[in-house]
């Protein structure tokens, strides 16, 4: 991307930024570090348990201290994301504005799903699907208004590849895949830009399924910097991108599709028809990388000269 700036100190001042969950974790390190780059920061946490239980003011207070103590300016707010309208009420009466928003907040309710209820997803989809367009919704029309806006989706490498005992959370965060490339589609003629992330960070969720030597490596402070990059001004363009990041490592991902097969549309398209070709429906030798719905009217449009050809 030819305008993300390429200087070391990227800077972010007069910008307010709104992290969700930052009480800790992922979002106290993107808090700490817009702060310290001269944002104004709404530090917003429920302050429950990682299950989605209880609730304390004080993991955002300890943050908006932290903050504080350092020289930055920094708000708290203490409710769910799935009441985004009043975290985003806290910026514009503190702030006047939002220009960033990273939605972060999350809980897992982790059960194979033989075992799953409809509390364990439903508590998943409300914090994670709902929560992130509660707060976004809000946003929205600011973002619209000044023609700036940043949004970071956190989705989650559950999300992109399912994550055994993980149904209901792999589900909400391909949803925030697919929640971001609509934003980045309707917010390109806005200077609205929207970003999807699957991190991977030491927190008290990864804490007790990783041992002590990996989590050593995965610092939050190591997901930061990306999205810096990406909320920051100088990206104009870069939008609607799926990032995996963790441990020093940075990739993008995208969609992939085998070159398929063609059939005529009549009555010889039976069952025994795709067995027949089902080596090129699945042979991703020569793929195509769709970005849009569209993008299969052109392999329609030759399915239907082949019907109308023979
Ligand atoms: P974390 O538990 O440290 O942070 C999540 C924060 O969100 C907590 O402080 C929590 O109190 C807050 N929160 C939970 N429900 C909330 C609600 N309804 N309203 C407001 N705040 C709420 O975990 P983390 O690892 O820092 O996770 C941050 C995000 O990254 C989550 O969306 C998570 O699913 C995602 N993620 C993390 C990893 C990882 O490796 N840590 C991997 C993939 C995805």
């Amino acid at each position: 991307m030819n305008n993300i700036a390429s200087t070391e100190n990227l800077r972010y001042d007069n910008k307010v930024v709104v992290v969700t969950g930052a009480g800790g974790g992922l979002g106290k390190a993107y808090a700490l570090f817009f702060a310290s780059r001269g944002a104004s920061v709404v530090v917003n946490d429920l302050g429950g348990s990682f299950k989605g239980e209880g609730n304390s003011t004080k993991a955002a207070d300890v943050v908006v201290d932290e903050i504080k103590k350092a020289g930055g300016k920094a708000v708290a707010n203490y409710d769910s994301v799935e009441n985004g309208e009043r975290i985003i009420e806290t910026a514009v009466k503190a702030f006047g504005t939002v220009h960033i928003l990273i939605n972060n907040a999350g809980i897992l309710r982790d059960v194979a799903f033989r075992n799953m209820k409809d509390t364990d997803w439903d508590l998943i989809q409300k914090v994670h699907v709902k929560g992130s367009y509660k707060c976004t919704k809000a946003a929205w029309p600011i973002f619209r208004k000044q023609k700036y806006g940043r949004i970071i989706n956190t989705a989650s490498a559950a999300g992109l590849f399912g994550s055994f005992g993980q149904a209901n959370y792999s589900a909400a965060k391909l949803g925030m895949v697919a929640f971001s490339e609509v934003l980045a589609k309707e917010g390109a003629k806005y200077n609205i830009m929207t970003n999807a992330i699957a991190p991977i960070a030491a927190s008290r969720m990864t804490e007790t399924v990783m041992p002590p030597e990996v989590l050593e490596n995965l610092k939050p402070d190591w997901v930061v910097p990306l999205v810096a990059v990406l909320v920051h001004d100088s990206n104009v363009g870069e939008s609607g991108g799926i990032y995996e990041v963790g441990a020093g490592h940075v990739a993008k991902l995208r969609w992939e599709r085998s070159k398929g097969a063609l059939y005529k549309t009549d009555v010889s398209l039976t069952p025994s028809a795709i067995s027949r070709k089902w080596d090129a429906v699945n042979d991703f030798t020569n793929p195509d990388h769709p970005t849009g719905p569209a993008d299969f009217m052109g392999l329609l449009e030759a399915a239907g000269e082949m019907s109308s050809n023979e």
